[in-house]
C-alpha cells in the first residue's frame, strides 16, 4: 500500500517512493515466484494527474523455483516495470452513475488516500517468469529409465532392453527376412 496523502492532488505533484520492502505471498506461479518475505526492491514515482494518482517505476526481486526436467533449484532476478493509474474515488462513482461501467472495472480505485499497487506488480512479475523454468537453456532433464540427472553423465545409457521389446524386435527381424526372400 502507498500513501499518497501527500500529493494533494494537485496535478503534476510528484513523489519519489523508493525502498526495498518484504515480498508479499503469492508473486509468482505454482514452479517459479519471488518467496514471501524476501527483499523486494521498490522505486516507484508517484504523480498526481487529472484523473488520480499515476504509479510508475519497476520493481525488482529474486525468484525461486525448480527446473521443470531435472527439478534442480532456479533462482532468476526478476525486473519488472509496473505503471497504473489509481483514480479518485468519486470520479469512479460519476463514471458509474453516469452508466460507464467500462471505466469503473477497468480502473483501479484509491482506497482513500492509499494506492495498493499488490495486483499490479503481482500481474507484471507472473507475465515476466517463465512459463517453464529450466536450469540452463539446454538442459538434458532426467533419465527416463533410472531418474538420474542427464547432465552428470550425458553418455548414460542403458544395455537391459525390455523383454516385450526384444519379442517384437525378434519379430521384426524375422519378418523382414520373409520379405527379403519372396523378393528374390
Ligand atoms: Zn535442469
Ligand atoms: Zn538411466
Amino acid at each position: 500500500m502507498l500513501d499518497t496523502h501527500d500529493l494533494s492532488r494537485r496535478p503534476g505533484t510528484m513523489r519519489e517512493f523508493a525502498r526495498v520492502v518484504p515480498a508479499p505471498a503469492d508473486l509468482g506461479t505454482a514452479v517459479i515466484g519471488i518467496p514471501a518475505g524476501t527483499d523486494l526492491t521498490v522505486g516507484l514515482r508517484l504523480e498526481a494527474v487529472m484523473e488520480g494518482v499515476l504509479v510508475s517505476g519497476v520493481v525488482r526481486g529474486t525468484a525461486v523455483g525448480e527446473c521443470v526436467r531435472c527439478l534442480d533449484p532456479v533462482t532468476q532476478e526478476v525486473t519488472v516495470r509496473v505503471q497504473e493509474l489509481f483514480g479518485y474515488p468519486e470520479r469512479i462513482h460519476a463514471a458509474e452513475d453516469a452508466g460507464d461501467d467500462e471505466l469503473a472495472d477497468e480502473e483501479s480505485v484509491l482506497d482513500g488516500d492509499l494506492a495498493d499497487i499488490e495486483p499490479a506488480v503481482r500481474d507484471s512479475v507472473v507475465t515476466a517468469l517463465p512459463f517453464q523454468p529450466l536450469c540452463r537453456p539446454d538442459c538434458p532433464g532426467l533419465c527416463s529409465e533410472c531418474g538420474a540427472r542427464l547432465a552428470d553423465d550425458p553418455d548414460h545409457t542403458h544395455d537391459v532392453v525390455d523383454p516385450r521389446w526384444s519379442a517384437l524386435q525378434a519379430m521384426l527381424e524375422q519378418s523382414s527376412v520373409t520379405d527379403e526372400t519372396k523378393e528374390s
